[in-house]
């Protein structure tokens, strides 16, 4: 019964849900918008386990929660106009889109191969308390399945996500109760990408007036968003063979032998464990001395739908 998932938020028990993040699980919390779904952002893995878990048909970018404006600057490029707003707005519902450093150990899966995140720092005590024991960047978009409203309560998140989180934090009921608004910051001009917790006036009053993101633009994305990462080298899908001037993005067991260079999506063809690995190896492969890189057919199901519409949207970009 997933009723036996739901624990009070006291100390004892944001101890253990630090120690089932620290081991790559996942664990629903409360924030101060709505409740979240948590993994360890630095671990492709567990990041991976939120989009199965959400059984989310593409991938979305998620938000990055950290404590603090110090600890957003390990990952993210932090300018003036983001370091008067979090200065102003953080604890708080305001997710600000910057540019990922390059150094920065957060998951590709995080940002869906993206070179930009969105972060914030989240206002509540059992939040700031997991992140803190923690210690580490916490990926984590509304607690919910996909296509279901944002759960509130705890309850809420048990009905809809049951046996598929590990530990579910029950703070009682959330007290903005919309998500968190997003800001794009990445481009010259702030661009509100979702309304949310923080009233748009409010944030106007610091960056002046906003431009909205055209309707259907944020729906659309990240397939949408210039600044997506795509291969420069072709991609070549549905491979069942490969030349030996190409580099293969294989599946399963059974791999055609000859590539340039190969590596695995999945030995065992399990679509999470792919998932997790399909920004990183994409970009591993992504060289000049091959002449285009082959991917082996992902099955349309679990994390396939996922990885297959990025990789679609991937090779479609180029011509
Ligand atoms: P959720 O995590 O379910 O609250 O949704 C996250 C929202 O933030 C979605 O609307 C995403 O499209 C948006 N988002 C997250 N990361 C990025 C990013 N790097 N660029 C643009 N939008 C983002
Ligand atoms: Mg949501």
């Amino acid at each position: 019964m997933s009723g036996q998932r739901v624990q009070p938020a006291d100390d004892a028990h944001v101890a253990e849900a630090a120690r089932v993040l620290r081991a790559g699980g996942l664990v629903a919390f409360p924030t101060e918008t709505v409740y979240g779904l948590g993994a360890d952002a630095s671990n492709d893995d567990a990041v991976a386990r939120i989009f199965a878990a959400k059984a989310r048909p593409k991938f979305n970018p998620l938000i990055v929660h950290v404590l603090d404006i110090d600890a957003a600057a390990a990952h993210v490029r932090i300018d003036d106009r983001a370091r008067t707003l979090a200065s102003r707005f953080w604890p708080g519902p305001l997710s600000l889109v910057l540019p990922r450093r390059e150094d920065s150990a957060l998951s590709l899966l995080v940002s869906a191969g993206l070179d930009t995140v969105a972060i914030r720092a989240p206002r509540g005590d059992v939040a700031q308390a997991l992140i803190a024991a923690t210690d580490r960047p916490i990926a984590a978009p509304s607690a919910n399945r996909s296509g279901e409203v944002s759960p509130t309560t705890a309850e809420h998140v048990a009905d809809s996500l049951g046996d598929a989180v590990d530990i579910i934090l029950d703070g009682g009921p959330c007290p903005v109760g919309v998500e968190s608004t997003v800001l794009d910051l990445s481009g010259e001009v702030p661009v509100l990408l979702r309304p949310g917790g923080l009233a748009v006036e409010e944030l106007e009053t610091v960056v002046g007036p906003l431009r909205r993101a055209g309707e259907g633009e944020v729906a659309r994305s990240p397939g949408m968003l210039a600044r997506h990462y795509a291969p420069s080298r072709p991609l070549r899908l549905d491979a069942r063979a490969v030349r030996a001037d190409e580099a293969l993005l294989a599946f399963g067991v059974e791999v055609p032998a000859g590539a340039a260079e190969a590596l695995n999506l999945s030995p065992s063809g399990d679509t999470t464990e792919a998932a997790a690995n399909l920004f990183a190896m994409l970009r591993t492969l992504d060289r000049p001395e091959f002449a285009a890189i082959a991917v082996m057919p992902i099955p349309e199901h679990g994390l396939g739908l996922a990885i297959n519409d990025r990789l679609r949207r991937a090779a479609g970009a180029r011509s």
